[in-house]
């Protein structure tokens, strides 16, 4: 291994591999559900250093064939998922994109951008912002995580509905294959059927399959006005309902459709008494409602209030307000974004990040719902996420008064059977936009079909024949451990 490593440090540098002091940072997931033990934490500064990188290691596994050295890709290690930290064996290389954070080009005639994997999301939404046009991925980890991370994740977040997950918001891709060749695949086309799509296999693959070094990005013009509504609606069906008559009403400006429950809501207002939780009191559900309007302000309030008094005359809505300027806005979203946080302060849950097909969202809740109330009587439910999306945070509290870490021991496998078995029978997925990692490993061999999971083994079979890349993630590896410890709740 010391061999290794300096190859390694020949390649990058000696201060760019690191195995002395805390490695936690990189080590440990944003949960902290687990601590992984590195070979190494590697730096590479660009595209050439990672290919030798990954061409060293193929060799040195080749060379030795009873070493399991393997490489793991991180960009912010914001992932859900324990997919972007080491296992315990103390064989695998963090390798770290952060600092190939270089944007290389922004065509705004063809509105692309190109930028570095190790790119952090937020500045590049403020570059493409400062060209005067939009990247309208966005989500509550964008200060820390990377383009690349997006883009191994599929990430979703608030804009799904209209600008579709990092995957369709992405037009080419470089990558580093497990042979320690580069693909340039930058293309910035909109229409190229030459074969299979490769970017397609690269995205979403959670560093299984190559390291993503660099990215070309869709670009939107800036909207004229974005503006933001908050209704009550007094039940699920009747949110169904309103995300109907936004679609009809708004078309392709509506941007935002995030739903969320009384009882998450009542968490905010405990925990974060100075934020001003309005109308959720009396109705089971508020929404929040984004409108992008690419005509002016006038035309963006005209266009949401009117959809508002149409819901209000039909009965799903109770009642509305449309926020008067950024501040009151910003308001809104904090609350929304206060959710995870508030399910900190009330303790442990257990959490899943399901769609099924907004048609069936209402049958799947009400049936779900009434299986947990039977099994575990008492039990409190923390439901928000995106509708629009058909993507629903549907997190499993303990009945009030009961010990939270006991609960999450002994009640989550029963809990997530209940919880996916009904994902399933109505026709979702048991992973939205979270990804699988290692953490869902188990769930995706047992729900998938064996269709899929063979195809999807006959891919990394043939494209990382060493399972040099981010082995035991996606797919089942036993000789993969990850060590959890007792989860420190985060709240998402
Ligand atoms: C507060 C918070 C809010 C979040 N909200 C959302 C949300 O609304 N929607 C949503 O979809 N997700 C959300 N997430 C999770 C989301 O997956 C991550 O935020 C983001 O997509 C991961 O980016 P990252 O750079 O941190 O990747 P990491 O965590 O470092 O890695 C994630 C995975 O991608 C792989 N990977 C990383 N970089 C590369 C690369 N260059 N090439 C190939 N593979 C790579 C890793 O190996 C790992 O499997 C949230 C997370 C947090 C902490």
């Amino acid at each position: 291994m010391q061999t290794l490593l300096r190859e390694l440090e020949a390649i990058v540098g000696s201060a760019h591999v690191l195995t002395q002091g805390d490695l936690s940072a990189w080590t440990q997931d944003w949960r902290k559900r687990t601590h992984g033990k590195a070979l190494a934490v590697v730096r590479p500064g660009n595209t050439d250093e990672v290919a030798r990188v990954v061409k060293t290691c193929a060799s040195y596994r080749a060379q030795h064939p009873e070493s399991a050295v393997s490489i793991v890709p991180q960009g912010g290690n914001t992932g859900l998922v324990v997919g972007s930290t080491p296992d315990d064996s103390g064989q695998q290389l963090v390798l770290s994109l952060h600092r190939m954070n270089a944007v290389r080009v922004v065509d705004g005639a063809n509105l692309t951008m190109t930028v570095e994997a190790g790119c952090i999301l937020q500045t590049v939404q403020e570059r493409a912002q400062a060209a005067g046009f939009w990247y309208p991925l966005s989500l509550a980890a964008e200060g820390t995580c990377t383009i690349g991370g997006t883009l191994g994740t599929n990430a979703g977040g608030t804009q799904v509905l209209r600008f579709g997950n990092a995957r369709e918001q992405c037009l080419g891709l470089e990558v580093v294959t497990p042979q320690g060749d580069v693909w340039q695949g930058l293309s910035g086309l909109r229409k190229d059927n030459t074969g299979y799509d490769l970017k397609n296999l690269y995205i979403g693959a959670e560093g299984t399959l190559g390291i993503i070094t660099a990215a070309t990005l869709k670009l939107y013009p800036l909207p004229k006005a974005q503006l933001t509504a908050w209704a009550a609606v007094p039940s699920l069906e009747a949110a169904v309902t309103l995300l109907g008559l936004a679609q009809q009403h708004l078309s392709a400006s509506l941007t935002g459709f995030e739903l969320m429950g009384q009882f998450a809501l009542s968490l905010v207002a405990k925990h974060f008494a100075s934020l001003r939780v309005p109308l959720y009191a009396h109705n089971a559900f508020c929404v929040l409602l984004e409108n992008a309007d690419s005509e002016s302000e006038t035309h963006a309030r005209q266009q949401l209030e009117g959809l508002l008094e149409v819901a209000l005359e039909q009965g799903c809505v109770t009642d509305a307000v449309v926020a008067e300027s950024l501040a009151q806005a910003q308001a809104l979203w904090q609350i929304r974004e206060s959710i995870p946080l508030a399910q900190v302060q009330e303790g442990l849950n257990i959490k899943h990040d399901i769609s099924v097909p907004v048609s069936a969202m209402v049958a799947f809740v009400k049936d779900t719902d009434a299986q947990l109330a039977q099994a575990i009587p008492g039990v409190r439910l923390v439901n928000f996420g995106h509708l629009g999306d058909g993507n629903l945070h549907y997190n499993v509290q303990a009945p009030e008064g009961h010990d939270a870490a006991a609960f999450l021991r002994k009640q989550e496998p029963q809990v997530n059977t209940i919880v996916f078995d009904s994902v399933m029978a109505h026709g979702g997925s048991i992973s939205a936009e979270h990804g699988i990692g290692s953490l869902k490993v188990g769930h995706l061999a047992h729900y998938k079909s064996p269709v899929a999971l063979q195809t999807m083994r006959a891919i990394k079979q043939a494209l990382d024949p060493l399972n040099l890349m981010n082995p035991g993630r996606v797919l089942a590896d036993s000789s993969h451990a990850f060590g959890e410890t007792e989860p420190v709740d985060k709240g998402l």
